[in-house]
């Protein structure tokens, strides 16, 4: 059996390795940072992601999902928080299903821990700074030393500036295309309460849309949330022009009162805490022969606005263990297979999460949104094997992202064919040929998605 090399043990390199334990692979990981257990990396500030069902799905196969449950915060919905109204909830899903806060650092510690406790190496502070694809010789600097390994399989699971990709994009034909947003993020924190009690709704993601600029808010176990400012680099208001404390201070206090009531340290924050980018990497191939591929981030890495990035991550690594089950050491085929199934699914997600910006940041504030959503609902509790949301397909079903992202479009048409239709929606219900008509234009919605 092949010995794989994995490079970064960070969410999706660490849960690789569980999985390829159990199967029997012997795993070395080299990993650039030190580790963070020791009390590096992420000590003292909380950092926390929204897991949906296809990160379970990975973690159930992995066999850690009942583990990672106890520290995971179910978010029902989001709930809105307009300046000088009251704040509104919308549910995420008909049934009652929720996205979870999970912190990055406890999920990291626990897969690396179960990865150890299976057999895997992790070797901290070791950098892969070279990787030749056709000899599969990487070279790693550790302690000011840098020295050549010869692998049998490299997985690159080192993240959206990956280097073993670096060594992809020199070979003939690779693609490679990778964008900022104009906006970057920062992140506040909202303290608990007393005897660790959330100061706002617990089991919700908060937002506080803003039009062109939001902040969020996601619950964590000691009863903080960690907030996340999304906004411009530049331009008016922008992390440019918030300048000094007063033009800060004025600015939250103009559009996040209730926030800042909660945020005793917005300040230090504000001015301590790192401005951070956000990239989106399309590459291609993901894969070279038998010999190594590109996993997680390091083969798409997306913005943050459907919280899919680990997700989707996850789902390659639960991908790639289910062709090892079927193709055994053919590695050739295995990694052909991958390839096959995910680079469509990365470019999907890539451009939903995109486009979830705006509906995040502004369309959740929109009356008329709200009206689709009720819509949505309703017409997806009538024809519930015909209709699920975008929303739905993407964060509570496995289907392939792909399959929702070309959904959007169909269940656009859908929309303007039920608000075209000139008297109200939940009035018509009732109505016996309005129904008919409701059921023509599901049938024509799926037909549009076959083809
Ligand atoms: P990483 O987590 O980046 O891990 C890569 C590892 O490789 C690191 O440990 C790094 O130190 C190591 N490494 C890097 N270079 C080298 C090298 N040369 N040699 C050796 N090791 C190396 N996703 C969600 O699903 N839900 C969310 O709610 C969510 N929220 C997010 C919020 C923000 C603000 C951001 C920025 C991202 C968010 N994501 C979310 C995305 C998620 O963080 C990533 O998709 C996920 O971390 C990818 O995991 P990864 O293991 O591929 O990469």
């Amino acid at each position: 059996m092949k010995k794989i090399t994995i490079l970064g043990a960070g969410l999706v390199g660490s849960l690789m390795a569980v999985l390829l334990r159990k199967r029997g692979y012997e795993v070395t990981i080299y990993e650039r940072r030190s580790d963070m257990r020791a009390g590096g990396a992420y000590a003292g500030r909380s950092i926390n992601l929204a897991m949906s069902v296809r990160g379970w799905n990975a973690l159930e196969f992995a066999g850690l999902k009942s583990e990672l449950e106890t520290i995971a915060i179910p978010m029902y919905g989001r709930e809105i928080h307009n300046v000088g109204q009251e704040n509104i909830f919308q549910p995420y899903g008909k049934n009652n299903e929720a996205i979870y806060s999970v912190s990055r650092s406890e999920l990291n510690i626990t897969l690396m821990n179960a990865a150890e406790a299976l057999g895997a190496k992790i070797i901290f502070e070791s950098k892969c700074i070279k990787t030749d694809l056709n000899t599969n010789e990487i070279v790693i600097e550790h302690n000011g030393e840098s020295t050549t390994y010869n692998c049998e399989i490299i997985l690159g699971t080192d993240g959206a500036f990956s280097a073993i990709r670096a060594a992809y994009m020199q070979m003939d034909r690779s693609d490679y295309q990778q964008f900022y947003i104009a906006h970057g993020y920062k992140e506040l924190s909202i303290p608990a309460g007393p005897s660790q009690s959330h100061l706002i709704k617990k089991e919700a993601l908060h937002i506080w849309p803003r039009k062109n600029y939001m902040l969020i808010a996601l619950p964590n176990i000691d009863g903080s949330f960690t907030c996340t400012l999304f906004f411009p680099f530049e331009g008016n208001p922008s992390f440019e022009s918030l300048s000094n404390d007063e033009t800060i201070e004025a600015f939250f206090t103009e559009n996040f009162p209730d926030a800042i009531e909660l945020m005793p340290n917005f300040l230090d924050e504000y001015k301590s805490n790192p401005t951070a980018s956000l990239v989106t990497v399309k590459t291609f191939p993901w894969v070279f022969q038998d010999k190594s591929a590109l996993l997680g981030d390091a083969a798409h890495a997306i913005v943050p606005f459907y919280g899919q990035g680990m997700n989707s991550g996850f789902e390659d690594c639960a991908t790639m263990a289910t062709l090892i089950d079927m193709h055994k050491d053919d590695w050739k085929t295995i990694f052909k297979e991958y390839q096959k199934l995910r680079k469509i699914n990365g470019d999907a997600v890539a451009q939903l999460a995109l486009n979830n910006f705006i509906e995040m940041r502004d369309k959740v504030a929109d009356p008329l949104f709200l009206e689709r959503k009720k819509i949505e609902k309703e017409v997806g509790l009538r024809f519930p094997k015909q209709f699920l949301s975008v929303y739905e397909m993407v964060s509570f079903s496995n289907l392939p992202y792909h399959e929702a992202l070309s959904a959007q479009h169909a269940q656009d048409n859908l929309y303007q064919k039920i608000v075209g239709h000139h008297n109200n929606f939940f009035e018509n219900l009732n109505d016996e040929n309005y129904q008919k008509l409701l059921t023509q234009w599901v049938d024509e919605y799926v037909s549009e998605l076959k083809n």
